[in-house]
């Protein structure tokens, strides 16, 4: 049995990008800190990410003359959520983007106003890009840890918090207990856990081995785990971002190629199919069956010339062809008959599309004019699509905007903080806008860095 001495003032379980900021920000206000990864380094699925963070008010926006508000911010997020998450982390969120990114900038992450895109769908230039992606940021954090006192052990994997007493003041590591002030969960989602997504994230878990995740292999829902185990509640079911894929490789393809058009069973389109790619998968799960199929004819396959990855290149969609994977028909009446669908919808709906294209407009769903390309020349096509690329998870602990870990009455468990991808709350059943995880894990990060130190400290 350990001595009940103090080892340190926080333990910060996992190094992405809410347990380094956690660390660095605990250790800024004076705490002894441990930070522990599974990993063999840290960096997480913050390392393997594209970088984005959505933020309002910031001085990349305003170089680019860019006028927007976080009052703005805040209410389309909840607004296209239909208030289905809880505000007063929303609102942390938004209200701490500016200075965090700030933060991160004095890190030495490089935020180029060139790199500015319109991230959610309200189109506002909040998606700041760093340069040099997730790894950058990951990389900045770590360094940031460098003279500071912070303890970094990696290849070790936490399960269980020591709890004694309704507190939280240690973790167990191979049967020896660790005792701190408080406690750091940060350990990320749990996209690579097979029960969880069961038990969590039907909409993922329902595709069954066409369902795959793209990020850290530590992703294994340990946080959740943990805290459970101490009476933590979880909170938001079914949530998390699936990115769209026709299942016949693991490649990840952020946007499918513009020329496609999506139907559903029922033979109709249902979405402008350029909608950003947080609301297209969440828009195609509510269709009949939660998939769809991608028309294309043989104009299209033959100039598939410059392909947004290569699956789609007249090559492999060659082979797909041959594989059987691809429905290919003589006729859109065949066509229908080979996908199920009343043939007379169908015909119908291309007909309808390619007196849009003539026209240079698509009156139903108003994809842009560069973007329309007719279903005019035999043979036609066929891929199925399903939103079945796990990006992240977003059922987790419930925390409030202190970060700290909520029990099932809605008190915090004392000595315990959460921060990033392994809490709940904060996303609604459609991704606001891409860079909202990366935002989270930071914001909230430090948030859990500064009051574990300060709890600890008293
Ligand atoms: C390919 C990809 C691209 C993405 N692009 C973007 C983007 O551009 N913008 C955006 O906002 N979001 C993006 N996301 C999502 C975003 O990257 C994550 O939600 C966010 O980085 C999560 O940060 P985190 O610190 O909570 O978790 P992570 O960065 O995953 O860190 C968790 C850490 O905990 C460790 N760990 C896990 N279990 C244990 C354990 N039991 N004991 C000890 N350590 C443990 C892991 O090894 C890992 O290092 C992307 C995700 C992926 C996969």
């Amino acid at each position: 049995m350990a001595s009940m001495q103090r080892d340190y003032d926080v333990i910060v379980i996992g190094g992405g990008g809410a347990g380094l900021s956690a660390a660095t920000t605990a250790a800024d206000r004076g705490a002894r800190v441990l930070l522990v990864d599974a990993a063999d380094k840290v960096g997480g699925s913050t390392a393997l990410s594209g970088g984005v963070f959505w933020a309002a008010e910031t001085s990349v926006q305003r170089a680019l003359g860019v006028t927007d508000s976080v009052a703005d911010q805040f209410r389309y997020y909840m607004n296209v959520n239909q208030h289905k998450l809880e505000p007063a982390l929303v609102q942390r969120l938004c209200a701490d983007g500016a200075s965090t990114l700030e933060w991160l900038q004095s890190l030495g992450v490089e935020f180029r106003s060139e790199d500015l895109y319109r991230a959610g769908a309200d189109g506002m230039l909040r998606g700041h890009r760093a340069y040099g992606h997730g790894a950058a940021i990951a990389e900045a954090l770590e360094g940031s840890l460098s003279g500071k006192s912070v303890d970094v052990v990696t290849n070790t994997r936490i399960r269980q918090l020591y709890f004694e007493k309704g507190s939280v003041s240690g973790i167990i590591s191979d049967g020896t207990t660790v005792h701190s002030g408080a406690v750091v969960i940060a350990t990320g989602g749990f996209g690579k856990s097979p029960q969880f997504l069961n038990e969590l994230y039907p909409d993922a878990a329902k595709h069954g081995d066409l369902a795959w995740y793209i990020g850290s292999p530590h992703a294994q829902g340990d946080g959740l785990f943990m805290g459970r185990a101490v009476g933590a509640e979880l909170v938001g079911h079914n949530r998390g971002l699936l990115l769209l894929t026709t299942g016949f490789v693991r490649e990840l393809e952020p946007y499918l190629p513009p020329w496609l058009i999506y139907l559903n069973e029922s033979g109709r389109r249902f979405i402008d199919e350029r909608t950003e790619y947080s609301v297209l998968a969440a828009v195609l799960k509510e269709q009949p069956g939660g998939t769809c199929q991608a028309i294309f004819d043989d104009a299209a396959r033959r100039n598939s010339k410059s392909p947004p990855s290569s699956t789609w290149s007249t090559e492999r969609l060659d082979e797909f062809v041959a594989r059987g994977l691809i429905i290919k028909a003589e006729s859109l009446v065949e066509l229908a008959a080979r996908l199920g669908m009343p043939a007379a919808t169908l015909v119908t709906t291309i007909t309808n599309y390619n007196a849009d294209c003539a026209a240079g407009h698509d009156s139903r769903f108003f994809k842009a004019p560069e973007c329309l390309q007719p279903v005019l020349t035999p043979p036609f096509y066929a891929a199925p699509i399903y939103p079945a690329v796990v990006c992240w998870t977003g059922t987790g602990l419930r925390i409030d905007r202190e970060a700290r870990v909520l029990n099932a009455a809605d008190q915090p468990i004392p000595g315990l903080y959460a921060a990033g991808e392994t809490t709940g709350g904060m996303f609604g059943e459609c991704y606001a806008a891409g860079g909202a995880s990366i935002a989270n894990a930071i914001i909230f990060g430090r948030t859990a860095g500064v009051n574990a130190a300060e709890w600890a400290a008293a």
